[in-house]
């Protein structure tokens, strides 16, 4: 019966929380964007619970890790839209390419972050513990740093923090700079 995403631990065993699947939400008006992120973050909470179940070997919620979320990121690479030239290609570095080029289809760094944001939320409000969420653990995020940085160099774009939630603190100068400054690139 559908269990297949549920935790063995046993303190939420007196919380069924999970509504029926109904289906027939969808009439929601859209006034709010935040009913939006809602049913994204259930359909990828969905596509991820299918990911699991079709995993082999066979892999659990609770025994999923950082580097099955890796994974499952790599996985979606060939779902991907965005074009991520390769340092071979011609229009390494262009935002926008004149021809097309036979380099491969990702997806986006910003598709990505988002996506490992909601179900990190969504695997804490399924019952998992925050120590215990691997879409929080460190190499996910190097793993996102490197996609951005990789992707905004092949594309030549940069991924500017436009997001309002927690801007991180910027680095503190160094005492003694030792490296020219660097060029603007996108000149
Ligand atoms: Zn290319």
């Amino acid at each position: 019966m559908n269990s297949s995403l549920s935790f063995s631990g046993s303190d939420m065993a007196s919380s069924p929380s999970t509504p029926p699947n109904t289906g027939s939400s969808a009439m929601a008006p859209p006034s709010s964007s935040s009913s939006r992120y809602e049913n994204q973050k259930r359909r990828d909470w969905n596509t991820f619970g299918q990911y699991l179940r079709n995993h082999r070997p066979p892999l659990t919620l609770s025994r999923c890790s950082g580097a099955h979320v890796l994974e499952f990121l790599r996985y979606l690479d060939q779902f991907g839209k965005t074009k991520v030239h390769t340092n071979m290609c011609p229009f390494f570095g262009h935002p926008v390419p004149p021809a097309p080029c036979p380099c491969p289809l990702r997806q986006a760094w910003g598709s990505l972050d988002a996506l490992v944001g909601r179900l990190r939320a969504a695997f804490e409000e399924n019952g998992g513990k925050p120590e215990a969420n691997p879409f929080g653990a460190r190499a996910v995020r190097l793993y996102l740093r490197d996609v951005r940085d990789s992707q905004a160099r092949a594309r030549g774009i940069s991924y500017e923090k436009k997001k309002r939630k927690r801007p991180p603190p910027p680095p503190p100068p160094p005492p003694h700079p030792q490296f020219p400054p660097q060029m603007a690139e996108d000149q």
